[in-house]
């Protein structure tokens, strides 16, 4: 037989996605892979019932229905505060996943740099090496995942190609300031550096903090590459539904990319989460509230159990602080903790460039109930 990629080398499976597998086989309550265990908005799923029945069912354009990307035009317009035209600055994707990777792969040529906040989500390094880049890992530095400065700016003096930024991040929850955006956005100005950003989690921030999108920034527009999903928003992790915002320039090549990897996003789905880009203000206010009681009721959860954590600023994720259970191995932890307490998680290590065992995050994107039986089944990690 003749050899494999050896670009597959460098990656395992994803780990993430390998939790759920182990969280089903052992029954555990899944607190792992990040989804709602909920119902989409009911205007979503009923007019999925009606794109059932009277289509589209077959190719849409393949950078994204005119509807959906009007739609999108609109409601990003809004939250983004930057021009958008549906037909030059839209590439509608499967999921952010493809977005992240149709904007590296329009951008990176082999051997260019990719500066990588670490922890990091998972695709990023897979995502560098399937486009032959190479990562430039700068810690976020625990408790408050600030970044050092000068570490940043020597690796901009690297002169890469991009920086990955992850806002609100996953896995810390971390919602950088606008301080911190302007100071990233100088230098991708002075080293004439593209910034690809995933914001799926643009509408899950908690008070106080506020998401700022680094394309609203002076001079940032033409550099930033905007990559979101619909996926978290409006509870679809599955529909895969995800899109670039970009200059025309870029999105011309992101339109090549996407359409020989993926040809399109299903063209009932966009049709039907139409309705969901067509919710008003109150939609978002209220998925924030929802958000805001679930971390609440989980982190006091954590607090009952005696489990030390970092809060979250944003997204859904909170990470626990293992060391005092003197396990040195977070996946030997996180298998033993699904079996044993029945709760599942995703070992911390997944996430870090740097070598640390001592983290596991849970999510709490889960029904009330849901949360309390496995905080109950937390409560006996002490005992
Ligand atoms: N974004 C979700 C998470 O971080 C799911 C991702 C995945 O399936 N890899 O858990």
């Amino acid at each position: 037989m003749p050899n494999l990629s050896n670009k597959l080398d460098w990656f395992t499976e994803s780990i993430i996605r390998k939790m759920t597998r182990v969280a089903n086989d052992c029954g555990a309550i899944n607190l792992s892979q990040g989804f709602p265990d909920w119902e989409p908005p009911l205007e979503i799923t009923e007019a999925l019932k009606e794109a059932a029945i009277h289509g589209p069912h077959q190719y849409e354009i393949t950078w994204g229905s005119n509807e959906f990307r009007q739609k999108l035009a609109e409601k990003q317009r809004k939250y983004m505060g930057i021009d958008i035209n549906p037909d030059e600055n839209i590439v509608v994707t499967c999921g952010s996943t493809e977005a992240m990777m149709v904007a590296m792969m329009s951008v990176c040529d082999k051997g260019d740099k990719v500066i990588v906040f670490s922890p990091f989500y998972e695709n990023y390094g897979a995502d560098a090496i399937l486009c032959g880049a190479e990562p430039i890992y700068i810690p976020l530095i625990p408790p408050k995942f600030n970044f050092d400065k000068e570490a940043l700016k020597k690796a901009f003096e690297e002169k890469p190609k991009a920086l990955i930024l992850c806002n609100p991040s996953n896995p810390v929850g971390k919602v950088f300031t606008r301080e911190e955006l302007l100071y990233i956005s100088d230098l991708a100005k002075k080293y004439d550096t593209f910034v690809i950003t995933d914001e799926v989690y643009e509408h899950i921030v908690y008070k106080p903090y506020k998401h700022t999108y680094m394309a609203s920034l002076p001079g940032m527009k033409e550099r930033t590459i905007s990559c979101s999903s619909l996926s978290k928003t409006y509870s679809i992790t599955g529909w895969r539904l995800g899109y670039v915002i970009a200059d025309k320039k870029i999105i011309d090549n992101c339109k090549k990319v996407h359409d020989f990897l993926t040809v399109g996003a299903a063209a009932p789905l966009q049709k039907a989460a139409c309705a969901g880009l067509s919710l008003g203000e109150e939609y978002y206010d209220n998925l924030i509230n929802i958000y805001d009681r679930k971390k609440q009721l989980f982190l006091d959860g954590l607090d009952a159990a005696k489990l030390k954590y970092f809060e979250p600023q944003g997204a859904y994720y909170v990470l626990v602080d293992i060391s005092e259970f003197g396990e040195k191995n977070d996946y030997k932890f996180c298998q033993w903790l699904a079996n044993e307490i029945g709760v599942a998680a995703v070992p911390g290590s997944s996430f870090f460039k740097e070598d640390v065992s001592n983290y596991i995050r849970f999510h709490f994107a889960k029904k009330d109930e849901t949360l309390i039986e496995a905080v109950n089944r937390l409560k006996k990690l002490k005992k």
